[in-house]
């Protein structure tokens, strides 16, 4: 069985934390330590290119991760003071998508014919070492975009999903931890996204600017990586009215893995994953949350954000790197969930949403 990731900041690792993703996670924290870097999130990386493949995490979505300043800025994190150096920086990530698809890496899916060639690759009984990738590439926070009548130009270089906001707010709408709707901008960008089959990432808009897309845009509309208000009540996570209203849209929505989003009272930097003893079985109660909210298991999936800006400190304890994503289907195993259950959750729902939805 593979695993579909909906949520990882690929390139952003990449590039802004000069992670080369072609060595292990055990190396890559070798060589931060020898380095001596120190920020938290520093020699404790969860995701790279072996270990997805160990993982059989075989098709994910990889993001353009590039946000103008705000005031909620992390000096830790890079961010730009205008709009047209997150436009470079994302083309810089777009160039490391499109580079390490040269090398065999990816395999980047733009369209139906992409998707159906990753899922026999990661289908087939055995594969080799090196098989492909499948990504679709995701732009979270549209900073990127100058204005929306540029969309089609994002299209043609294979973007298929936007995030429009991140943390704070960005030019086309209220995002996490603020309070607000669309910008004046917003609207013709959630047009242009529907006329080119440009799929809406609800993830981290604030909740006037999550009912204001949902009214305005009339195309497919996914959760990248989302938990529930009702185990972890903190407005970055999806109220049980938000989860039904994407169930009646056809939705998936991936559970993350950033553990003040897991479980209750999360204090980042003072919170420890071993005070609260946070696993998978955390990410398990919210997939369960949504299931039961469905009624079925057909609107949940993964989209783990792991080294999302933060790594073993902030992740669930029984999960030292990706690879470990199957320890979650046992655990919902032994909670009474069927092989066709945990199939649909590790790749099944977000794949029968590409096959509808993919332009
Ligand atoms: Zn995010």
């Amino acid at each position: 069985m593979f695993f579909f990731d909906a949520h990882l900041d690929l390139a952003w690792n990449a590039i802004e934390w000069n992670r080369d993703l072609t060595r292990t996670c055990h190396e890559l924290r070798k060589v931060e330590k020898d380095r001596g870097l120190t920020f938290k999130a520093r020699c404790a990386n969860t995701v790279t290119l072996p270990d997805l493949r160990q993982g059989k995490v075989g098709i994910v979505i990889g993001t353009l991760l590039a946000r103008v300043v705000q005031e909620q800025s992390n000096p830790s994190f890079c961010r730009y003071d205008h709009m047209e150096a997150a436009q470079a920086a994302a083309m810089g990530q777009l160039a490391w998508y499109a580079a390490m698809e040269r090398r065999g890496d990816f395999r980047w899916i733009k369209g139906k014919a992409d998707l159906e060639a990753s899922i026999s690759d990661w289908s087939a009984a055995s594969h080799e070492g090196k098989t492909p990738i499948g990504m679709i590439l995701s732009m979270e926070g549209a900073d990127p975009v100058l204005d929306p009548s540029e969309l089609p130009m994002w299209f043609e270089k294979g973007l298929r999903i936007i995030g429009p906001a991140h943390y704070g707010v960005s030019p086309y709408a209220h995002g996490t931890a603020t309070i607000g709707g669309l910008f004046s901008k917003g609207p013709d960008l959630l047009k242009n996204m529907e006329k080119l089959g440009i799929i809406l990432d609800v993830t981290h808009l604030a909740d006037q600017a999550f009912d204001e897309a949902m009214s305005l845009y009339q195309g497919p509309v996914l959760a990248s990586h989302h938990n529930c208000r009702a185990l972890v009540d903190d407005q970055r996570q999806l109220s049980d009215d938000q989860i039904r209203r994407l169930i009646e849209r056809g939705a998936v929505i991936g559970a993350a893995m950033d553990t003040w989003m897991l479980v209750p009272g999360w204090k980042r930097g003072t919170t420890t994953v071993e005070s609260t003893g946070v696993g998978l079985r955390h990410v398990a109660d919210h997939i369960d949350h949504i299931c039961q909210l469905a009624g079925n298991v057909r609107h949940v999936g993964i989209g783990s954000d792991l080294d999302g800006g933060f790594g073993l400190e902030q992740s669930p304890g029984d999960l030292d790197t990706i690879a470990d994503l199957s320890k979650l289907c046992e655990i919902l195993r032994q909670r009474g969930y069927s092989q066709i259950d945990l199939e649909a959750i590790a790749h099944g729902n977000w794949i029968r949403f590409f096959r509808q939805n993919l332009a």
